[in-house]
């Protein structure tokens, strides 16, 4: 029997995973070692009973009694705190998924990697942060990354039997989010509440709001550079409204290969999980003629300028990814908060990543663990709102 982890398994991810797992035959058909989660213990404590998990980790400390009190009688293991996550992270498992949201999923995804692990890769700002770290402890311990996060799941299955270097371009697809149609100056004023509505994907509210900012979609083409190791000027992003091209591999003969599906992200958790068969998802079929057309255009990079400092980052290399992830998670937190506006959140960054470029070390990319977080670490302060500070 394969045995799985599921890092994040409360999440939009994670509960999405925990739906194909069960639809197997749950405990009859995998065996769980460790699930993770954050505040929703109940939730957790639900999961790990409905798949026999060895262990459940929250990742706060002070919810640790109400899980343990969830558990009782499970024999179920408990425990709490990032460092209780990554020793969970760390024990055999066949398949893990790292589902955690924000650079908090790097150092659990470490572990993985540093026992050989097959590590089905949702958390993008692990890529984002520490790329070359994380690609490199991936080879220098025979690991395995699957990409999950659907963009990267379409460009590995059009690029299967394909040879690299005779791919021209990448495109990755985005729906627009939120305010792909709000007339420009609109956006200033744009809430929370609005943000956090996704015309097509129903997912966690941080990555729906990244969404309509087209974060979420500059993160997507660091990590398609990191993970594939294409260069920035062959990645293309192309607004999709309707979501089902996911992206496309274009070769060199004037031939591309798109992967097309519905806006389900069962698709490309299941597909990482059945890798390398393919077995039958609950995932609706593609019914084009009811879709009836498929529509395109150009990204706007004065409403998104999020695309542009994505290929600042690339083309910066060293700690920049590092700095873009954390200071967009900072701005996202002062956004959330009210403590800045929508359209706020992109100076901040580029305010962070232009201080911290002056720092010394900038241009190397973090060998290790501690100099990603004190990247982190600087970024989140470069880039926090001083409407909130003390
Ligand atoms: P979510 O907010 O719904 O869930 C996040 C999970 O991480 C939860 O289980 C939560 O308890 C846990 N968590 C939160 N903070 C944590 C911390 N500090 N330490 C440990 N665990 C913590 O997020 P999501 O939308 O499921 O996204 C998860 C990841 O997958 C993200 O990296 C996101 O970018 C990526 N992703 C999501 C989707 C989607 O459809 N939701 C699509 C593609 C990629
Ligand atoms: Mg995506």
């Amino acid at each position: 029997m394969r045995s799985v982890s599921v890092l994040g398994a409360t999440g939009s991810i994670g509960e999405s995973a925990f739906d194909l797992l069960m639809r197997a035959g749950g405990p009859g058909a995998y065996r769980t070692v460790a699930l993770t989660g954050a505040a929703n213990v109940a939730r957790l404590a639900q999961m790990a009973i409905a798949l026999r998990a060895e262990i459940a980790v929250t990742a706060l400390p002070e919810k640790l009694p109400e899980l343990r009190a969830a558990l009782a009688g499970s024999g179920i293991e408990a425990a709490a705190g990032p460092e209780a996550i990554a020793e969970a992270a760390s024990r055999p498992a066949d398949w893990t998924l790292s589902a955690i949201i924000g650079a908090a999923g790097l150092p659990p995804g470490v572990e993985v990697l540093k026992r050989g692990g097959t590590l089905a890769l949702a958390n993008k700002e692990s890529l984002v942060a520490a790329g070359r770290l994380v690609m490199g402890l991936a080879q220098a311990n025979r690991a395995t990354i699957l990409p999950v996060d659907s963009e990267h799941s379409a460009i590995f299955q059009s690029l299967q039997a394909e040879n690299l270097e005779c791919v021209e371009a990448v495109t990755i697809t985005a729906s627009g989010g939120a305010f792909r149609d709000w007339p420009l100056e609109r956006l200033a004023r744009a809430t929370v509440a609005e943000a956090s509505s996704h015309p097509n994907w129903a997912m966690g509210q941080r990555i729906t709001i990244d969404s309509a900012s087209m974060f979420n979609k500059a993160l997507e083409v660091i990590e398609t550079h990191e993970f594939f190791g294409i260069d920035v000027n062959r990645i293309r992003v192309l607004v999709h409204p309707q979501s089902i091209i996911h992206a496309m591999v274009s070769h060199r003969d004037g031939g591309s290969i798109a992967h097309l599906g519905a806006p389900d992200m069962r698709h490309a958790i299941g597909y990482a999980l059945n890798w390398p068969q393919r077995q039958p998802l609950p995932v609706p079929a593609l019914d084009l003629a009811a879709l009836g057309s498929l529509t395109f255009f150009a990204p706007d990079e004065i409403r998104w300028p999020a695309l542009r400092l994505a290929r600042d980052v690339i083309l910066a290399g060293g700690a920049a990814g590092a700095v873009l992830n954390a200071a967009k998670e900072q701005a996202l937190d002062d956004f959330i908060a009210g403590r800045i506006g929508f359209m706020d959140m992109a100076p901040a960054v580029e305010r962070a990543l232009t201080d911290a470029s002056r720092e010394e070390g900038f241009g190397q990319s973090p060998a290790d663990l501690a100099t990603v977080l004190e990247w982190d670490g600087l970024a989140r302060r470069l880039a926090a709102s001083k409407a909130g500070a003390a």
